[in-house]
């Protein structure tokens, strides 16, 4: 493992792939858009968040301390409804979902970010970014006692979704959050009390009111990553209006660029359909748990996709994941358990493989976070290792080896998790199912079956796949 100078990701502002270079030596300053907590986190945010989670986990292997800002939206437009429409306050439903988002962080392997603001711990530096914005004339008190942001004083207004300002409508304002590309027009940075707010209101400066969605996002990685930093995340579905607000506030409140790197990933399809409630393709995380799936194919899933492509989740996708994890897994499992007894040595081919591996896995993943080479690479390795070990050419030694690259390379996957302590085998199984291996070769039938027998009674159940023999331990 050493750092690198070579890493590229694609630049949502530029449309390029261009050379990383963080502002600061060794360090990554990075936001990430997060939960809006008004309802269980679905397969789609924890996409985002997966491919996040490989960004810092890529940036981390390569020797960057990171520090992650994630954002926990517990006041918009969404959070107020639907705890209007549930007749509690909205507190207690953004509690709920708060710590549903944090179950679920644990289930899939997400590392935790340093900081997890919350909107609402944040009034207070939402409302002195308005001020100056007021102050610096970038933003208007309207008629309803809101204040917009005049998209038509800043200048680069536009630039990270690639629209023109030409056909806005001058005065046309919208005070909800959410909005398409076409409505581009002047946005709410503080939207004063309406009776549809209930009783969630702040009485500040700027008057009775709460805070917009999107000064929220500017206002809280600004305060813990500083008015510039490196890298912004979220999904392709923020970049309008989301971004692009939070630029157009960010910069003309500083007058300094932002952010130098925006990486979005792609929508999540549910078996080739966008996700939504009434199409009944709608899952959370713990949908999937809940059926019996193991968190582990669920993560290797979402990020065996390369983030910029849509990624069609479907539950043969998921079967299949499954298995080629298990793949994985069992050759970890079968590196650890491998003893001093080696026929002949792998030597110097076993050398060149694990150099092979690691020299694709960290180009690719250097280039933009490119997965599906890296975890090709990966099972060449996994169909490679396997054939020395079914020859009984692999020393204890070089087994240790081997499984320190595969659980380095797990550090950023985070699929595998501890073999150790995990299912093993005992002297006695290992030793049938290499008896049997050898029966098989020699294509004694019989034999390999009387075997199989043997090994069942143990509770070791033998599969034979097209990668070879597969065990696992029957449970009672
Ligand atoms: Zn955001």
């Amino acid at each position: 493992m050493k750092t690198h100078e070579n890493i590229h990701f694609f630049n949502t502002l530029t449309r390029q792939k261009e050379r990383f270079v963080p502002l600061e030596k060794g360090t990554v300053k990075m936001y990430t858009c997060g939960l809006t907590v008004y309802d269980f986190g679905h397969i789609g945010n924890f996409r985002a968040f997966i491919f996040e989670d490989l960004l810092r986990r890529w940036l981390e292997y390569r020797e960057y301390k990171v520090t992650q800002v994630m954002n926990i939206t517990d006041v918009d437009d969404r959070t107020i409804k639907a705890s209007r429409a549930q007749g509690v306050t909205l507190k207690e439903i953004t509690k709920k979902y708060i710590k549903a988002f944090f179950d679920d962080v644990e289930t899939l392997n997400i590392e935790k970010a340093e900081y997890y603001p919350k909107a609402t711990e944040h009034i207070i530096e939402m409302v002195d970014l308005v001020k100056k914005l007021v102050d610096k004339g970038y933003a208007y008190r309207g008629e309803d006692g809101s204040i917009y942001y005049d998209i038509s004083k800043f200048k680069d207004y536009g630039k990270l979704a690639k629209i023109k300002l030409g056909e806005l409508k001058p005065g046309a304002r919208v005070k909800v959050d959410d909005y398409a590309k076409e409505e581009a027009q002047d946005f709410a940075l503080w939207k004063a009390w309406d009776e549809g707010d209930g009783d969630v209101y702040w009485q500040t400066e700027l008057g009775k009111g709460r805070p917009g969605w999107h000064i929220e996002c500017s206002a809280m990685s600004m305060k813990y990553l500083g008015e510039t930093f490196d890298i912004h995340c979220g999904g392709v579905d923020n970049i309008f209006p989301h971004h692009e607000n939070e630029i157009a506030q960010s910069e003309a409140a500083t007058g300094k660029k932002f952010v130098n790197y925006w990486l979005h990933n792609e929508h999540l399809l549910v078996e080739g359909r966008k996700m939504a409630k009434r199409l009944g393709n709608y899952l959370t995380v713990k949908d999937l748990t809940n059926k019996g799936y193991d968190p582990r194919a669920i993560r290797y899933l979402m990020l065996a996709t390369h983030y910029r492509q849509q990624l069609n989740f479907t539950f043969e996708g998921l079967e299949a994941a499954k298995n080629t994890l298990e793949r994985l897994t069992n050759l970890a499992r079968r590196l650890l358990d491998t003893d001093g007894n080696a026929r002949a040595r792998g030597g110097e081919d076993l050398r060149l493989l694990a150099d092979r591996l690691q020299t694709s896995f960290e180009e690719a993943m250097d280039d933009d976070l490119n997965i599906n080479i890296a975890l090709a690479a990966l099972f060449d390795f996994v169909r490679d290792v396997n054939n020395y070990l079914d020859q009984n050419r692999v020393s204890s030694q070089e087994a240790k080896r081997l499984y320190g690259l595969i659980m380095e390379l797990d550090g950023v996957l985070g699929v595998i998790g501890e073999v150790g302590k995990q299912e093993k085998l005992s002297k006695e199984a290992e030793e049938l199912i290499r008896k049997r291996e050898e029966a098989r070769q020699a294509r004694n039938w019989t034999e390999a079956d009387k075997l199989r027998e043997q090994l069942k009674s143990l509770g070791v159940i033998i599969e034979d796949t097209a990668q070879g023999v597969k065990w696992h331990i029957e449970k009672h």
